[in-house]
């Protein structure tokens, strides 16, 4: 595991690594070789620091989805009857892989996504669990249940579902493409990876970690481009038995009909307008250091930022005078230097939408309390920089209330009482996370019984425990990942009842 480094110790690393992508396009990976998509076609990512090309990638199309579910599907009886310690022993070393190339990976992925540095290390380092985690559980994945009834034992077990497609989106997309694909490995599947198509850098790496693992050909597939090429094929390819998706509310809807034809399996993990309900009987200096956390880490690009601040009358003008003061003092920088805390958001239109939204609360009427503007002093101009942002004064019903913003930006909105908290909770399209801080242990009981949201934290920042389950409710998913839940989603349940008394078979006719 690689220390603490400088700013230009930094630069000059990623300077190296960078050049791998100088005139060789960025691969896909199909049946265990490297290939050009079959039409000779590619597509540049560019850094959202300064939006210089890093490289070019294959855009694969409908021909090269063809060809990595093909081999998927050869792939998959092998690696289904494979013995799960054998299979959980390649798992260990491609977290091992993963390790050995986390600052590669972490550099990599700070330029390619704008993501800052500090957080990017862990993300690296937090895919490596994910495999060693889902690696553990390979060898009893199969295991069920058996279920006694008079005369008769009913055994269950798990088989791996066959060859699925996962499609990950662009914000921490490392540490997202090893959330998915490990289970999915761990079960028996076999894989094909669509990674979003402004951030393909680091899907490449952990596919060739995979490989130099000693994963079989077919086993895992990589092919990179566009959404409404490369992952609408796999969403519509009938050797592809479900689709694991990680994006936009509206992606899923479409995914969902795409894949109406083949009766896809889908897993969605969606997006959210997450609240922090803050009561007066809080610690507020917590509550608002994890508020912060959850909206301004990560450039605000992340599912389950805590995007509306719901605070009790009493306090929530010193509660947001703290945060107001907490966003302005925030760093922002080159996400390479260690102090960053925000970088750059991922790229020109993302930011053009979230700078859409500072247009959208003036004429709404609401104060800015911090931010509220693109940054463009000496570099910063040259890239998608964006200042943390927060919103005072604003109403349930307005679109920055309702909408996901997806960036560094939190709306503040005050309420009476333990009632309006709740409404004014669930009272939007998303039900992904939600955040509740109190010091009454009777209230954050009911309150978060009452909260419509797959995963809330009481009196915490979003911290994670991999066994637990993850994912959303109303528009922000279907299913559930983590643990013994993604198997669930990876295979399928049968039943085999055994007759354990010779008792009388129905007679029909004579
Ligand atoms: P996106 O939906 O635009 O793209 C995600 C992926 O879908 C990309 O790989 C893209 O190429 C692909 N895609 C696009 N159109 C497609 C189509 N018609 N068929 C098949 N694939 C298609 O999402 P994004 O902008 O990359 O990511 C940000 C979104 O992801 C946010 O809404 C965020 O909340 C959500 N997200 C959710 C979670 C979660 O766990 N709930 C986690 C991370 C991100």
């Amino acid at each position: 595991m690689w220390g603490p480094m400088s700013f230009t110790e930094n630069l000059g690393k990623a300077e190296t690594l960078l050049a791998r992508y100088d005139g060789a396009p960025i691969l896909n990976h199909i049946g265990g070789e490297d290939r050009a998509a079959a039409s000779g076609a590619t597509f540049e990512t560019i850094s959202p620091i300064d939006l210089s090309v890093i490289g070019t990638a294959a855009r694969g199309d409908a021909t090269d989805i063809d060809a990595a579910a093909k081999a998927a599907h050869d792939a998959f009886p092998a690696w289904r009857d494979m013995d799960g310690a054998k299979r959980r022993a390649i798992l260990h070393k491609i977290a091992d892989g993963i390790v050995a190339r986390a600052e590669e990976i972490a550099l990599l992925e700070c330029v390619d996504t704008g993501q800052a540095l500090r957080f990017m290390s862990k993300a690296a380092l937090r895919g490596a669990e994910n495999f060693r985690f889902f690696a553990d559980k390979a060898p009893y994945a199969r295991d069920g249940q058996s279920l006694f009834a008079n005369n008769q034992m009913n055994v269950t077990s798990r088989r791996p579902i066959g060859p699925v497609g996962v499609i990950t989106p662009w914000n921490t997309p490392f540490m997202l493409s090893t959330w998915k694909i490990a289970p999915a490995l761990a079960a028996g599947c076999t894989v094909v990876h669509k990674p979003a198509e402004l951030s393909p850098v680091t899907a490449r790496i952990l596919m060739e970690i995979a490989a130099e693992a000693g994963l079989p050909p077919g086993v895992w597939n990589l092919v990179n481009g566009l959404g409404e090429e490369a992952g609408r094929a796999l969403t519509e390819h009938p050797m592809i038995k479900a689709i694991a998706f990680v994006g936009e509310s509206a992606t899923g809807k479409l995914i969902m009909k795409q894949g109406a034809d083949t009766l896809k399996r889908v897993h969605f993990e969606l997006g959210g307008k997450n609240p922090v309900v803050v009561f007066a009987d809080a610690d507020l200096e917590r509550a608002a250091d994890a508020a912060a956390f959850m909206i301004y880490s990560l450039n605000g690009e992340r599912c389950t930022s805590s995007s509306r601040v719901l605070v009790e009358v009493s306090v929530h003008d010193d509660f947001t005078a703290i945060l107001a003061d907490k966003a302005k003092r925030l760093k922002i920088g080159h996400p390479l230097d260690p102090d960053t805390v925000v970088g750059p958001l991922i790229h020109p239109e993302h930011e053009a939408k979230v700078l859409s939204y500072f247009d959208i609360a003036r004429d709404e009427g609401v104060t800015i309390a911090a931010g509220g503007e693109k940054v463009t002093a000496g570099d910063f101009g040259a890239g998608c920089y964006v200042a943390p942002t927060l919103f005072t004064g604003a109403r349930q019903s307005m679109r920055i209330a309702q909408e996901e913003i997806f960036g560094p930006v939190l709306t503040a909105i005050p309420f009476a009482d333990e009632e309006e908290a709740l409404s004014l909770a669930n009272d939007v399209a998303y039900g992904l996370a939600g955040y509740l801080w109190t010091g009454d242990v009777t209230r954050a009981m009911r309150f978060s019984d009452n909260m419509d949201a797959g995963m809330i934290w009481v009196n915490s920042e979003n911290v994670r425990h991999l066994p637990t389950p993850f994912g959303g409710t109303k528009e922000s998913g279907i299913g559930r990942d983590g643990g013994d839940w993604s198997f669930d989603f990876y295979m399928e349940t049968r039943n085999v009842a055994f007759a354990t008394a010779p008792r009388a078979v129905p007679k029909l006719g004579l």
